[in-house]
């Protein structure tokens, strides 16, 4: 069996490195070679998650406020979520879509139903979606999701179109990922839920209780031609510090093995559900919830990380600032929610804000948002990705992306509302960042672009 996560060893660090937090200088020097963005082993990496003192739980938030800076630029990338079927054959203990749940009327999306919340997303403002199900090979199997990402892309309104298609479904065969792969899709993410065994196992029933299944489904993506995977834990369900150093290793193997990391890991925390009887023993308070955050900033610096609207509000902006690169906005969680009283969802979300208003909170503190789809249909996948965003060097086409993705945003989802206070903020950030591209050539080009898409150009990138 491959070994891609070592309890023991997992288990051994963190006693150790639990001794070793106390030492000042030991915690000094650790953060120090974390600011040289060349990632953290998981010895190092297990000294950061027992931090207490505030002075230096500040110093690492600083760094991986700087190493977010330094790769990825000011840019936050925005997303919805679009959930197509609930039904699922699984009962994960934590999920409202668990079969125990015989409440709920189960439903699965038309392809005009599918279609008309594309379009619904569309005419807020998004250009990528997160594409969710359950787990159902006869009512929601891979020939449906395909259809599904097909007539996504198939969609194009005066407002746009979607054009990348995240997707997060079950663990599954290298032939179906192969199907997802022709389909054209972005990242396919798939979390561990939790990376400990005994928990996993106890947890899960049905063919998601199967932990290799689970854990070794990126390497079959990665076999299919995947390239752009995603990992991720639900924190709550165990010991926080525990996933940490996994989803670490699991980075490490990756990137040993494929010659590719992760391209992004998410960090979702539990959240109530109606059916959800399940009282997670490991909550993970808000004080530790941003050290996991900084903590994977610092340990794998080149990895996109993903926050969702389970955070609130006050969490997402510090969370924004430390190290998140990519965030979720004015999610629905149920199967065709968008523009309807929607009925309960896979769990309850946190941030209800408009995105309008999501992203008029990001401008005030000088971030920018994005729409980017640039890397993957340019082909910057998989390694050709990591080699620009290993050595900081992704930012140079991040930045500019960001403005011009952020700047037809405000034409045509803002501009109408006439001269709003948004509108203005948003061109005195992009007139700011503008103006940060160093290199002259690239900026004229940049501001060049910029002209085209106020004078009506759409879908500019680099
Ligand atoms: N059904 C597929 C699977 O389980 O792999 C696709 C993913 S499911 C639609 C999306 C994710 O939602 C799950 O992987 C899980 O981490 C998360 N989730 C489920 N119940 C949750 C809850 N109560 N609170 C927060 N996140 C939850
Ligand atoms: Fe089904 Fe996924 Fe929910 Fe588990 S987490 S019950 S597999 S939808």
């Amino acid at each position: 069996m491959i070994k891609i996560i070592d309890e023991k060893r997992i288990n051994g660090i963190l006693e150790k490195s639990s001794k070793l937090s106390a030492d000042i200088g030991a915690v000094r020097e650790i953060l120090a070679k974390a600011g040289e963005m060349k990632g953290l082993d998981p010895e190092e990496a297990g000294v950061l998650l027992h931090l207490k003192d505030q002075e230096l739980t500040g110093e690492l938030f600083n760094i991986a406020a700087r190493i977010k800076e330094r790769i990825y630029g000011e840019r936050l990338v925005f997303f919805a979520p679009l959930y197509i079927s609930d039904f699922c054959i699984n009962d994960c203990d934590y999920c409202n879509f668990h079969t125990r749940n015989k409440s709920m009327e189960r439903k699965k999306l038309t392809m005009e139903e599918i279609e008309g919340q594309a379009r619904f997303l569309i005419n807020m403002g998004h250009k990528r979606l997160l594409l969710e199900c359950g787990e159902d090979p006869v009512k929601n199997g891979i020939d449906y999701v395909v259809d599904a990402i097909d007539r996504i892309y198939s969609v194009k309104t005066e407002k746009g179109n979607i054009r990348r298609i995240n997707v997060n479904i079950a663990a599954t065969t290298v032939d179906d990922y192969k199907r997802l792969k022709a389909a054209g899709i972005g990242t396919y993410q798939l979390f561990q839920e939790t990376y400990h065994r005994d928990t996993y196992e106890k947890i899960h029933n049905g063919p998601k209780a199967d932990y290799d299944r689970q854990l070794t489904a990126h390497i079959r993506a990665f076999e299919a031609g995947l390239d752009d995977l995603g990992l991720g834990a639900l924190f709550g369900l165990y010991d926080w510090r525990f996933e940490v150093l996994a989803l670490v290793s699991h980075a490490i193997y990756m990137d040993g093995e494929f010659g590719v990391g992760p391209h992004t890991f998410s960090v979702p925390r539990f959240r109530p559900a109606p059916t959800v009887a399940y009282a997670p023993q490991y909550l993970v308070p808000d004080s530790d919830f941003l050290k996991i955050i900084a903590i994977l900033r610092a340990a794998v610096p080149y990895t996109g990380m993903i926050i969702s609207t389970r955070e609130k509000p006050e969490i997402r902006k510090e969370a924004f600032r430390i190290g998140i690169s990519q965030a979720s906005a004015c999610s629905v969680t149920s199967v065709g929610g968008y523009g309807k009283d929607s009925g309960d969802g896979q769990f309850k979300i946190y941030d209800e804000r408009p995105l309008v208003e999501v992203i008029e909170g990001v401008l005030d503190d000088k971030l920018l948002p994005s729409f980017c789809t640039a890397c993957y249909r340019s082909g910057r996948t998989g390694k050709a990705f990591m080699d620009l965003a290993k050595p900081g060097d992704i930012h140079n086409l991040c930045r500019p992306n960001a403005l011009l993705t952020f700047a037809e945003y405000l034409e045509d989802f803002v501009k109408n509302n006439g001269d709003t206070p948004v509108y203005r903020k948003g061109y005195e950030v992009i007139g700011f960042y503008l103006n940060k591209i160093e290199n002259k050539a690239a900026r004229d080009r940049t501001a060049e672009k910029l002209n085209k898409i106020k004078e009506g150009r759409r879908d500019v990138y680099f």
